[in-house]
């Protein structure tokens, strides 16, 4: 072995060290930090805020007069029929995808009804979802009235109102992307009951719906029925059952609405619970739903005075109600988007 020879082998023995300690010193910001198996994720990028599209209140109207137009929608009846068309109409138009889930229900009288709850999907495949709910179906009598007590009722606001809000929504939303899943429904046979009756006579087509979804396992984010949203006078106060089990939404909504300058609507005082759909959307479904309802009165009555009579049509719809209702409403559905709810 020459000198020369092990001389030469050094050189190559450096040469070789300082390649790899450079390439070390290269590649060191990209290799695994100790006690780590992967590098670290980068944050996500912020979403892209949406703005707050207008409610558009006279189109509102326009819906709750296109329903009292078809003549009391009881169900049976084809002023029921033509109107759950146009609905379907409607909301296909707008780009939803809808279904049209038809039950049987039985009358406490005895009839059975041919019904149809009709639910509307913003973005179907989204799984953070929002459920707005209206029952559409109006009272087959008056029983508050006077006179013609055994005659139905126009239900401008019991019934008409909330869907016409509803259907302004879906409007607003194939106007105004948003990443979000808004699901509309509408309800059958919520007001078809025996005021002298048992609670389970109301409602029969949120029972059904709660006991067959209309996808396994559905669990929206929030959900939130309609109920009488558009009446002069309205005032929607904290309704017991909604306080009971979804608190969290009672409040998103009414900070909201006395956000946007609507806190004479939006009453921040407790009222107790009321037969409505989202008593059975909780209990059969398990889904926390608040219900908006006008109970401006106290004591055992405390709807307003158009409450199944015939008073309840068109002169008692009042804009400015539809607005504080609605555009509430769509605050809260490209909020909720924008992560501030
Ligand atoms: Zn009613």
């Amino acid at each position: 072995m020459s000198k020369k020879t092990s001389r030469s082998r050094l050189a190559y023995i450096l040469i070789g060290a300082l390649l790899v300690s450079t390439i070390f010193v290269t590649l060191q910001p990209f290799l695994p930090k100790p006690g780590s198996d992967t590098p670290p994720l980068p944050p996500p990028p912020p979403i892209e805020k949406v703005a707050i599209p207008s409610f558009n209140v006279d189109s509102a109207f326009v819906f709750v007069q296109k329903q009292v137009d078809f003549g009391p929608r009881v169900p049976n009846s084809p002023a029921h029929q033509k109107c759950a068309a146009w609905f379907t109409g409607e909301f296909k138009r707008y780009g939803l995808s809808v279904i049209s889930q038809n039950f049987k229900a039985t009358h406490y009288k005895g009839t059975t009804f041919n019904a149809v709850n009709i639910i509307a999907q913003y973005k179907p495949n989204l799984p953070k979802r929002i459920l707005l709910a209206a029952h559409w179906d109006s009272r087959f009598q008056a029983d508050k009235d006077e006179k013609n007590k055994t005659m139905p009722i126009d239900g401008a606001d019991d019934g008409a109102s909330g869907a016409a809000v509803l259907l302004e929504i879906a409007r607003t939303l194939a106007a105004n992307d948003v990443n979000l899943g808004v699901d509309l429904l509408l309800f059958d046979v919520e007001d078809q009951g025996d005021d002298n009756g048992a609670s389970e006579t109301w409602c029969l087509g949120s029972q059904y719906w709660s006991k067959n979804l209309h996808r396994p396992s559905y669990m929206p984010y929030s959900a939130i029925l309609l109920d009488m949203v558009g009446a002069k006078g309205a005032r929607f106060m904290k309704e017991g059952v909604s306080m009971q089990v979804a608190p969290q939404t009672v409040e998103k909504i009414w900070s909201l609405a006395s956000s946007l300058g609507y806190g004479n609507y939006f009453v921040p005082d407790p009222r107790s619970g009321i037969t409505d759909d989202h008593v059975f959307v909780a209990q059969g479904a398990g889904i926390p739903m608040i219900d908006i309802i006008s109970t401006p009165n106290e004591g055992d009555d405390p709807f307003g005075r158009h409450h199944h009579r015939h008073s309840d049509n068109m002169s008692v719809i009042d804009k400015n109600t539809l607005q504080a209702v609605g555009q509430t409403l769509t605050a809260f559905v490209y909020q909720t988007y924008n992560g501030v709810l």
